[in-house]
């Protein structure tokens, strides 16, 4: 830190990312991203055309993308917000629905960036311990009278929640929002989305970065009854009005036109998943149930530290987290099978010498 930064910030942990090696060299299941490419439409879509209209700011509302989503959605364009990235997106809830009267909750074992926005913010907050098995007691949040937020399902467990549990927490806390972070919903979970009609504190966020195979182009959205989404505007015009480039909004609309193609590419992911899942419990691997494009995982015979450290010597990246209560586990995104079938002989080879 130099001696001209503000001494608010001296306290302050930054968010570490995973791992984004440039040079391709490794088999990438680090970050959750899709191992498929974008569809062929939105290829075409992010064209010469589109570039060369690059010297023109985009459209700061979004209309055309809003309306999209909007009717993929089955919503009005005044229930849609998007951001750059759902990480922008939850720095602008964090900022327009907490303070020192609404302090935020959210589970002590859950996505990172949630305590990292809560400090830089200077905001209060509580983190709810999970129960045994890293299961989320929804009893935990019911009346808490916090703007809380969930990552339904959570990460990087993998684990989810039901519609009803959700349920039972936004209406219990009618004076304060609740963020339901819905990232990973498309890889077999239960959207609550609808819920957005009956309750105006809900906002559910969802995210181009992993179903939607645009991580790199960062386009977050949320959804949510339009007394919050015109909060978000405030806050968002307030920051950075033109948050969406134009490449990604031209980039989006395509991939909305590709639907099946996505869901089919979600098809073969849960099918991954259910493979490796059987693979590791072979040999002799725990792994909590998923509904995500993620598996968490340990194994008796070998550290979660090591067996990040030794797979990444091998050419392979997964997650690991130094945090005590997930020490022991890491987390690997699923891929093509292929990936998923040099991943698993890179542990068996890890296994034979370390284990
Ligand atoms: N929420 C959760 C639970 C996540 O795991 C991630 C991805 N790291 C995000 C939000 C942010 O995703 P993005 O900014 O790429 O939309």
């Amino acid at each position: 830190m130099s001696r001209f930064m503000s001494s608010r910030f001296d306290g302050l942990e930054a968010y570490v990312p995973g791992e984004q090696p440039q040079d391709m060299q490794y088999v990438k299941l680090n970050t959750n991203e899709s191992p498929f490419p974008p569809s062929p439409a939105v290829l075409e879509a992010v064209n010469r055309e589109e570039t060369g209209r690059l010297n023109l700011y985009p459209d700061p509302e979004g209309k055309a993308l809003r309306g999209r989503l909007a009717e993929t959605y089955g919503v009005r364009p005044e229930n849609v917000f998007l951001a750059n990235g759902s990480d922008e997106l939850l720095f602008f809830a964090f900022m327009a629905f907490c303070d020192q009267s609404r302090p935020a909750a959210f589970p002590n074992i859950s996505y990172g960036f949630y305590p990292v926005y809560a400090r830089l913010l200077g905001l209060p907050y509580t983190e709810i311990p999970l129960r045994e098995g890293f299961v989320l007691n929804p009893k935990d949040y019911c009346g808490l009278g916090k703007t809380i937020f969930i990552a339904n399902p959570n990460a990087p467990t993998g684990r989810a929640i039901s519609v009803d549990s959700i349920e039972e927490i936004v209406r219990t806390n009618p004076d304060h929002v609740v963020l339901i972070d819905e990232a990973y919903i498309d890889f077999g979970g239960q959207s609550c989305l609808p819920l957005i009609k009956k309750y105006d504190n809900l906002l559910v966020c969802q995210t181009f970065s992993k179903f939607r195979s645009l991580a790199g182009g960062r386009l977050g959205f949320a959804l949510a009854s339009p007394g919050l989404i015109a909060d978000l505007e405030k806050i968002k015009y307030s920051t950075n009005s033109y948050n969406i480039n134009r490449l990604t909004m031209a980039a989006a609309i395509a991939t909305l036109d590709s639907s099946e193609y996505y869901v089919e590419n979600s098809r073969k992911i849960q099918a991954n998943r259910a493979y490796t899942t059987e693979k590791l419990a072979e040999l002799g691997f725990e792994t909590l149930p998923s509904v995500t494009n993620f598996i968490f995982t340990r194994c008796p015979a070998v550290d979660g530290g090591t067996l990040y450290r030794e797979l990444k010597a091998r050419g392979v990246l997964v997650r690991h987290w130094d945090k005590a209560e997930i020490s022991d586990w890491c987390r690997v995104t699923i891929g093509t099978r292929e990936q998923m079938d040099i991943f698993l002989d890179r542990v068996r080879e890890i296994l034979k010498e370390v284990g």
